[in-house]
């Protein structure tokens, strides 16, 4: 099989390098188990311990501060959850980022207790991005290094084309520097990700800059924004509350805020791309969307994830100018416990037939470093998905994994056996 212009719709190209270097803790069977890992000295940033990968469904107890206190009490501790929207941290770190029993939860993020009002160190969304505020930031060279290891990462994929989600002026100017000395064999397109409208005319000059000097391989594309969290660690925005909860997830954005940002990124020719993995998060976008256009402003609207959408929903994107970014690797994950999160919801969830019937566009993506960026899983979730009664894709999927203008990067192709890369053409030179 071949792939034209292989690309994966979904990623975070610098994390992809920096989490392959954390502490992995993927095979965590509970929280105590963490006693048997021993850090080195790359998995450390300055004083820093970074972790990434538990996955606390299926553990007997929550994650608590105690456990890292117990096995790490010096030095500060921050973990990442499997789906990048939590931190475990011990009580240095929570001490470090300022965090006590009388803290509050920040808009769109939370601050786990225990049955004592203790935080347990679970910080959540919101909450987590403030955590990282005060982890040391990483080193020019350290991000022309990761970007590197992540290119080599997407590349040995089968991937030579891929959308980053989360850029930043820092990654903007090394990804720059890069392609400059000839070393990208990936065609990019950017995002750069707001995390607050009081960064938005920032944001904005920053795209315009960008997309000035944009270089052969990178492509500016707009912004990209949270809305809601993720269904792991319940806190996609639900229309109904999570199972034996009074919880329906996190709002990032009130709505005042995030129709002024489709507003003027709109009006500067801008993408908005929303991460919106829960069905109330998607008819929300869908909702402003169209009140946006009764007020004559349109534009690209990106919707990223799309894991849950109802009928309705789909009904709204028809005639506008919206894109859907699916992965259907998160079935392989989130399977386990979808049914027992959120019940009936589950008829919604993985709508690629429901677009595919209602002629909406999408493509298909890993969102590495959260899931490995891989063809072969996207294929298998497909497959064991049917199986499992989520609807059918029609056709083949690889209609969905190459990216639809042939004249960027031309000749860069993919031949896939037994669906994995057996040759990688970039630009018409041989990379694998
Ligand atoms: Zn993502």
């Amino acid at each position: 099989m071949r792939i034209d212009a292989c690309f994966d719709s979904h990623v975070h190209w610098a994390a992809t390098g920096e989490f392959s270097q954390r502490l992995r803790l993927d095979g965590l069977k509970s929280a105590a188990d963490i006693a048997r890992l021993t850090p080195e000295a790359h998995h450390y940033r300055g004083e820093w311990l970074l972790g990434f990968g538990w996955d606390d469904n299926g553990w007997s107890e929550r994650p608590h501060r105690r456990v890292l206190d117990t096995w790490m009490p010096e030095r500060p501790v921050a973990l990442s959850r499997c789906d990048g929207h939590s931190l475990w941290l011990n009580s240095e770190a929570l001490k470090r980022a300022g965090l006590s029993k009388s803290s509050s939860d920040p808009q769109g993020g939370r601050l786990e207790r225990d049955h004592d009002g203790e935080l347990t160190g679970v910080v959540l969304d919101q909450a987590a991005e403030e955590v990282e505020k005060h982890i040391p930031a990483i080193s020019p060279f350290e991000m022309r290094r990761y970007l590197l290891k992540a290119m080599q990462i997407f590349n040995e994929a089968g991937f030579t084309h891929i959308r980053d989600m989360t850029c930043d002026e820092r990654q903007w100017n090394e990804a720059m520097r890069l392609d400059q000395s000839g070393v990208l064999t990936l065609a990019v397109e950017e995002y750069f990700w707001l995390k607050l409208v009081s960064d938005l005319d920032a944001q904005l000059e920053l795209c315009e800059r960008a997309r000035k000097e944009q270089t052969n391989n990178l492509r500016v594309m707009g912004l990209k924004l949270f809305l809601d969290g993720a269904l792991g660690s319940e806190g996609a925005w639900l229309s109904r509350c999570y199972h034996g909860s009074d919880n329906k997830g996190l709002i990032l954005w009130e709505k005042p805020a995030l129709t002024e940002t489709l507003r003027r990124a709109w009006e500067k020719g801008l993408h908005v791309a929303i991460h919106a993995i829960g069905d109330e998060a998607a008819d929300y976008v869908m909702n402003i969307a169209h009140e946006l256009k009764a007020a004559g402003h349109e534009g690209a609207l990106d919707i990223e994830h799309a894991e849950l959408v109802r009928p309705e929903t789909i009904e709204k994107m028809k005639g506008m100018n919206v894109r859907c970014h699916l992965q259907p690797s998160h079935w392989l994950s989130d399977q386990r416990w979808l049914q027992q999160k959120i019940g009936d919801l589950t008829a919604h969830a993985f709508p690629w037939r429901r677009l595919q019937e209602q002629a909406i566009p999408f493509d298909f993506g890993s969102d590495a470093p959260i899931e490995p960026a891989s063809l072969a899983r996207t294929f298998q979730a497909l497959r064991d998905s049917a199986e499992a009664g989520i609807p059918r894709l029609l056709g083949s999927p690889a209609s969905y994994m190459g990216h639809s203008d042939l004249s960027w990067a031309p000749n860069s192709f993919t031949l896939l056996q037994d669906e994995k890369p057996k040759q990688v053409v970039f630009r018409g030179e041989h990379i694998l």
